[in-house]
């Protein structure tokens, strides 16, 4: 008898999280979303909702969780610094206390575990490009600390349930994403950017906006995080998985407003604190230990994001005149 493979996603109903329960499930395996919905919603699960191998259940990872399964995606927090600083106690909450919860649920089942860590974990990074080894520099007390040090303690944890419980554990150190599902107001840049250029408005670039980051499509990501989980069990990580062409935000603010093809006029806006100054992950392990490279180009990527928020916009437009 084929047994299929039973896998839990918290933060499943989150923009990462529904593009990977729907590449599971298509992969033939029995998933389970477990999220809060605080950032996520089950729309961007509606694809799923009704088929007999995926199921939803509300709940907060910070509280315990007692399910049956063989793998875990950790992916439940906040990402986008609007919604984790919002209430930042929580974001420290969901990244330990849920960490602490999921990793005694992998202990007493047995199951792999993997961790969506972050490129925050580097901080403002003194090297450039970012390689796994690297350290990091992160202030322990600004309004960024809930997230980067909430995750990289979380890393902490799945190190030491590792040593000491022999947990079968993948840290992915994920670099910025964009995509469909992004949440059109949660803050981040490339939704930001679409947005405003949508609409007509002026577009806003904080700082003078020669700070570069490095932007993967969410497919390639989903890509790389399956990858990780399949791979041999001496494969830990901590793995950079992101997309190495760097571009500073204004050179992404002006390629958004070509392809929208609007007249946005570019705005500068106060830099937020502690806001990293470049950001280029070195996937040399990724690309040697998964054989995972990104596929897909920036501009191809925006375009798919910009029909995506296109038809979003013209329906939330549609739904206010009625
Ligand atoms: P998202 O905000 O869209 O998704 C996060 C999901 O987690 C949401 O559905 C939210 O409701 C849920 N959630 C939050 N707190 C929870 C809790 N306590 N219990 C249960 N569910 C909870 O963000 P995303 O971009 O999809 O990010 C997913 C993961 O990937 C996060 O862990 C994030 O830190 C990591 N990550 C994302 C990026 C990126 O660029 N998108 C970059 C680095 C790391
Ligand atoms: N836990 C859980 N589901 C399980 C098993 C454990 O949520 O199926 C939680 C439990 O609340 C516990 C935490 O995970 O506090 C850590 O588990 P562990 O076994 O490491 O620690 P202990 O139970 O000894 O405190
Ligand atoms: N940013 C910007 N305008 C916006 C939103 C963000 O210039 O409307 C900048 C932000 O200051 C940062 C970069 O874009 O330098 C990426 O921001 P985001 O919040 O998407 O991600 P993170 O800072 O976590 O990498």
């Amino acid at each position: 008898m084929h047994i299929r493979k039973r896998v839990l996603v918290t933060g499943g109903a989150g923009f990462l999280g529904s593009f990977l329960c729907e590449r599971l499930v298509a992969s033939g395996c029995d998933v389970l979303c477990v999220d809060n919905y605080f950032t996520g919603s089950r729309w961007n699960v509606s694809s799923l909702l009704g088929n007999p191998s995926f199921e939803c259940l509300r709940h907060d990872i910070t509280f315990p969780l007692y399910v049956e399964c063989d793998e875990i995606y950790n992916l439940a927090c906040p990402a986008s610094p609007v919604h984790y600083q919002f209430d930042p106690v929580q974001t420290t909450k969901t990244s330990i206390h849920g960490a602490i919860n999921m990793l005694g649920l992998a202990k007493r089942l047995h199951a792999k575990i993997l961790q969506a860590s972050t490129s925050e974990v580097y901080g403002d990074p003194e090297v450039h490009p970012q390689k796994e080894d690297y350290w990091g520099c992160v202030n322990p007390i600004g309004p960024r600390a809930c997230y980067d040090e909430g995750k990289r303690c979380a890393e902490t944890l799945f190190f030491d349930y590792h040593r000491q419980h022999q947990l079968q554990i993948k840290v992915a150190r994920i670099f910025n994403t964009y995509g469909p599902r992004m949440h059109p107001n949660d803050g981040r840049v490339v939704s930001n950017f679409i947005v405003q250029a949508l609409r007509g408005h002026d577009v806003t670039v904080y700082g003078d906006g020669s700070q570069t980051r490095s932007f993967c499509y969410v497919d390639d990501m989903v890509d790389g995080l399956v990858r990780l989980m399949g791979a041999p069990s001496s494969l830990t990580g901590p793995v950079n998985i992101g997309n190495p062409a760097e571009i500073s935000i204004r050179e992404l603010a002006e390629t958004v407003v070509e392809l929208v093809g609007g007249r946005s006029r570019l705005v500068f806006a106060p830099l937020p604190c502690n806001d990293p100054v470049r950001r280029r992950p070195d996937i040399d392990l990724a690309k040697k230990e998964l054989q995972w490279t990104p596929t897909v180009a920036l501009r191809d990527g925006l375009t798919r994001t910009i029909d995506y928020f296109d038809t979003l916009l013209s329906d939330m437009d549609s739904q206010t005149l009625k």
